[in-house]
């Protein structure tokens, strides 16, 4: 069995304040045994972060880290330099760093295998636009992200999550049918490539998930937690698709 996994994405989002209430929040409710939970709050606050949230087991990510080791790379933040602080995972290559920020699907290559190097787990985030999914390229687009991203990836030190474009943050959710679909479908292009991991692979959903959602997308077969933006930053709601989980 794989055990589940629901991860925070604050984006440009949060506060000290928020921190704290999270951590003071889940420092009382014991959902650690069926449930990794990990917050991605902006880079400044990952070190207060880390003390934050020791006693609560909940685990910290960055939200995306440079192709590049250290160096003259002014702005830039390696995945040696998260790991240094305490973080396990990163996100990779959202939706959001593509169309706003330029990463290509040679970027997102560099920045998993730097990752990977420094022992943090990559989660990479794939997903198709509406347009897309409307010419029927839900396929060919989420394989190819995959092709690119992971070439000479470790299919054991990794998390995958699909995020149609489409659902991120606006309250559109793909139906848990065509969630397990796209799941299936990556589960079964891992297993493709590295047979022995594929059962292993935790693969996450995100785009839109509440609340009130997070369950019966949770409970399908090849969803194994969720990547959650807008509904991270409320502590009850957040504590209850972990719950959910
Ligand atoms: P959302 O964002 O939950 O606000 O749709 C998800 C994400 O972008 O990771």
């Amino acid at each position: 069995m794989r055990q589940a996994l629901v991860i925070a994405n604050w984006k440009l989002n949060g506060d000290t304040a928020l921190l704290k209430d999270m951590a003071e929040h889940f420092h009382h409710v014991d959902i650690q045994e069926q449930v990794n939970v990990v917050i991605c709050p902006p880079a400044v606050y990952l070190k207060t972060a880390a003390v934050l949230f020791e006693p609560s087991g909940i685990e910290l990510g960055g939200q995306n880290c440079s192709e590049y080791g250290s160096g003259a790379y002014t702005g830039e933040i390696s995945a040696e330099m998260l790991r240094d602080i305490g973080c396990e995972y990163v996100l990779i290559g959202h939706s959001e760093r593509r169309a706003l920020f330029a990463e290509t699907d040679e970027m997102v290559a560099g920045k998993i295998k730097q990752a990977q190097q420094c022992n943090l787990r990559p989660v990479l985030c794939v997903g198709e636009t509406l347009a897309e999914r409307e010419a029927n390229a839900v396929e060919s687009v989420i394989r190819g992200q995959l092709e690119k991203a992971l070439g000479e990836a470790d299919f054991n030190n990794l998390v995958i999550a699909y995020e149609p474009v489409w659902a991120i943050g606006t309250g559109k959710t793909a139906t848990p049918e065509q969630a397990q679909e796209v799941h299936k479908m990556i589960r079964d292009w891992v297993a493709s490539k590295a047979p022995e991991s594929a059962q292993k692979l935790q693969i996450l959903y995100g785009g839109s998930v509440k609340a009130d959602n997070a369950s019966t997308l949770f409970h399908q077969a090849d969803i194994d937690g969720g990547l959650i933006g807008g509904a991270s930053l409320d502590t009850e709601q957040f504590d209850a698709i972990c719950q959910a989980a």
